[in-house]
């Protein structure tokens, strides 16, 4: 993924906000969401975030904000006037690339289509999200080794790490009907538990509800049934990343979990941030993937000179929460941790690639989770359950409240930015999600 103009640090935008240090959505990141204004009983529309605004790229079409920007652009901002993203993520790297240009070039400052993009320009306060893309599929990852260790000592303290996780991008199939956007209210969810010492399991409310902190992959054009898709080109059908809350409630996972994985304690609910960032705007952020020398190293489907060289992407993500009395006392969201998605074991490629080596066809607005993204140290973990030590190590909250797992009433909200020296830092805005108590039992 080359950088181009759109990239230069030097860029500015006569969206005044754009321009504010800080500001998760410069003129270099230009990411695309759903959204409908209030009081607007329209269907869903595609917008790209500008600062504090953003254009409503189907206004923006019929302006004819496009008109000179090229056949590829055009293509990108039809396909785009539709109440998701999916038309537009199956178009491919090429026309998301043009139009990326053409939205760059009419939002620079003195740019000769200010005047009939400003037409377009909605601010984003106030504005409905939705899931960006018809979800349908979605694949959830383990990538981090760290989190797997921290996991697997709590779970298996014999054998905490197991033998094929070196070797294979672990991941099993999840529930996409249960995907929502930012802002979800999420019940507590009630399954079978077994309680330490008890003989039998009971029907019960999660006591151990836990977040993942984890990137969103959303899928470009797909691979046709039965044809794998080579490392060198996985990315090509990759259209973008978000930041993706896997709501987990770890006492049904406990349980349930052996022999065929997750169920339950995972597809109550996730969800993921409004925005989704391209991987032309990630370019900048790129760094080698790597693999100690003491690890075995990928077999040759998952290994590439180009993943050696910039397989790895530098994002910076957070976890804050605040509870129902902090948000009463007014008191600030408070941050329990941060770690960063170059530590990931596997790469965004390696992902799609073993995904896709028996054939199976990935589609456009396919969501894959990346895992719990824990890095090295301890104040890195992605998840209450490493944190707290598996419940045993309460933290403290501002209010004086402690938590092992997640109360009722909290609100968990990811952050998640790219900095690298020499370019405009951005960001990912944010997901957030609010605990609700369980449905009372029958
Ligand atoms: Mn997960």
């Amino acid at each position: 993924m080359p950088l181009n103009e759109t990239h230069n640090p030097q860029l500015r935008s006569w969206v005044e906000s754009a321009n504010v240090p800080g500001s998760d959505f410069p003129i270099q990141n230009l990411p695309f969401g759903v959204f409908r204004m209030p009081g607007n009983p329209h269907l869903f529309r595609v917008g790209v975030a500008i600062g504090d605004q953003m254009v409503d790229i189907t206004a923006a079409e019929a302006g004819g904000v496009f008109n000179g920007a090229g056949a590829l652009a055009q293509a990108g901002a039809q396909a785009c006037c539709r109440p998701n993203l999916n038309p537009f993520m199956a178009l491919g790297a090429q026309a998301w690339s043009a139009l990326r240009m053409a939205l760059s070039q009419a939002l620079r400052e003195e740019s000769p289509q200010q005047a009939t993009l400003q037409a377009s320009l909605l601010p984003q306060a106030g504005a409905e999200f939705a899931v960006p893309a018809h979800i349908g599929d979605y694949t959830d990852f383990y990538t981090s080794v760290h989190h797997a260790s921290n996991i697997g000592k709590l779970l298996r303290p014999d054998n905490p790490l197991l033998p094929n996780y070196k070797w294979i991008p672990i991941g099993y199939h999840g529930r996409s009907s249960s995907i929502g956007v930012s802002g979800q209210a999420v019940r507590r969810p009630v399954s079978q538990i077994m309680r330490p010492g008890a003989i039998e399991p009971v029907m019960a409310p999660s006591a151990r509800m836990d977040y993942e902190l984890e990137v969103g992959i959303f899928m470009g054009p797909g691979n046709t049934l039965g044809d794998p898709v080579p490392l060198t080109q996985a990315e090509q059908h990759v259209f973008g990343l978000c930041l993706f809350n896997d709501w987990s409630a770890r006492d049904v996972q406990g349980w349930e979990y052996q022999p065929l994985g997750p169920f339950l304690s995972k597809n109550f609910a996730s969800t993921v941030s409004p925005w989704v960032v391209t991987l032309e705007a990630l370019a900048p952020f790129r760094e080698p993937w790597t693999r100690a020398a003491g690890d075995p190293q990928p077999l040759p489907y998952l290994d590439s000179a180009e993943l050696r060289e910039n397989g790895a992407i530098n994002i910076e993500l957070e976890v804050y929460i605040q509870s129902d009395t902090m948000r009463k006392e007014g008191l600030p969201e408070h941050r329990l941790s941060h770690s960063n998605f170059r530590d990931a074991y596997w790469s965004v490629s390696q992902m799609v690639t073993h995904h896709a080596a028996n054939g199976c066809n990935l589609q456009a607005g396919d969501l894959l989770g990346s895992g719990t993204q824990s890095g090295p140290t301890e104040e890195e973990a992605g998840s209450l359950m490493e944190l707290s030590k598996g419940g045993k190590q309460p933290l403290t909250l501002p209010s004086g409240e402690t938590r092992t797992f997640l109360a009722d009433g909290d609100t968990v909200i990811f952050r998640g930015a790219c900095c690298a020296p020499g370019f405009v830092r951005i960001g990912f805005g944010e997901v957030r999600g609010t605990l609700l108590p369980a449905h009372p039992m029958r």
